[in-house]
């Protein structure tokens, strides 16, 4: 679903990714985790089209990202065309950036009928079972100042099923929350990888990873230090780096 190879992204000068590798199969729960700055947030912008690689390919669903191919020849996307290929990816950030003017509902009906052009009443529809589907059929008439962080976040998740995404992309979705509200938000989470999403993860929590991960990526400075399964990646792992990593936030 998702394939990089030799992917570089620079910031002028400084050199963010160095060369990712990596490879997120179909249905996969695919964790990344790393130190800060080590450019985690920046390789989850490129898959979605916020930020251009500088050299490398990176490929979601088989199509190039930023890029059409024609014969050896490579031309750049319209703009149009990139916020087509982003509607297919949901984005879920740590702050969850709801309309604050709008209630539950219509946040999560938002994107169908604006984007999509859905008519109100079936977009509304689905954004009532979504909202049941992460455990907030009782919110929906409710402003995000009047719900929980963790709530917010739930409603954020449902936003982003709204637009049918093949792809989620996660970044950090539970740091911003009070501890005793990330056990809601993870338990979606673990649904919706029951139910066969494909999900990039950038996580600290090293419990989602080894229970509903099946890979793991450690990052550091811009390289994939070491991948593999959860239970050889955080419970035996081969490099220093990891392992200095690892005894910091485990
Ligand atoms: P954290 O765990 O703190 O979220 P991260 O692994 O997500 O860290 P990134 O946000 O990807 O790290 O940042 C990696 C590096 O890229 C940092 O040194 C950061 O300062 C730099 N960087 C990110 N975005 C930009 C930008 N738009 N312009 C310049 N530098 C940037
Ligand atoms: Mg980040």
């Amino acid at each position: 679903m998702v394939k990089a190879e030799g992917v570089h992204k620079s910031f002028g000068a400084v050199q963010v990714l160095k060369g990712i590798d990596l490879e997120v199969a179909p249905r996969e729960v695919f964790c990344l985790i790393g130190p800060s700055g080590s450019g985690k947030s920046t390789f989850l912008r490129c898959i979605n089209h916020l930020e251009k690689i500088n050299s490398g390919r990176l490929y979601v669903d088989g199509e190039l990202v930023g890029y059409r191919q024609k014969g050896d020849k490579l031309y750049e996307l319209r703009d149009r065309e990139v916020a087509e290929k982003r509607r297919d990816i949901g984005m879920v950030f740590q702050r969850f950036n709801l309309f604050p003017h709008m209630t539950a509902v219509e946040n999560v009906m938002e994107a169908p009928v604006q984007v999509k052009h859905e008519s109100k009443a079936v977009a509304r529809e689905r954004a009532l079972k979504l909202l049941d589907r992460v455990g907030l059929s009782d919110k929906a008439g409710s402003y995000p100042s009047q719900l929980s962080g963790g709530q917010q976040q739930r409603v954020a998740i449902a936003r982003a099923l709204a637009m049918e995404p093949k792809l989620m992309l996660f970044d950090e979705p539970t740091s911003a929350l009070d501890p005793e509200l990330v056990g809601d938000v993870l338990d979606v989470m673990r649904g919706l990888a029951e139910d066969g999403m494909t999900m990039v993860v950038v996580t600290h929590e090293m419990g989602f990873a080894r229970e509903v991960g099946d890979s793991v990526v450690f990052m550091d400075d811009g390289v994939v230090v070491e991948s593999g399964h959860p239970r050889e990646v955080l419970t035996n792992p081969r490099h220093e780096r990891t392992k200095s990593f690892l005894s910091k936030v485990l």
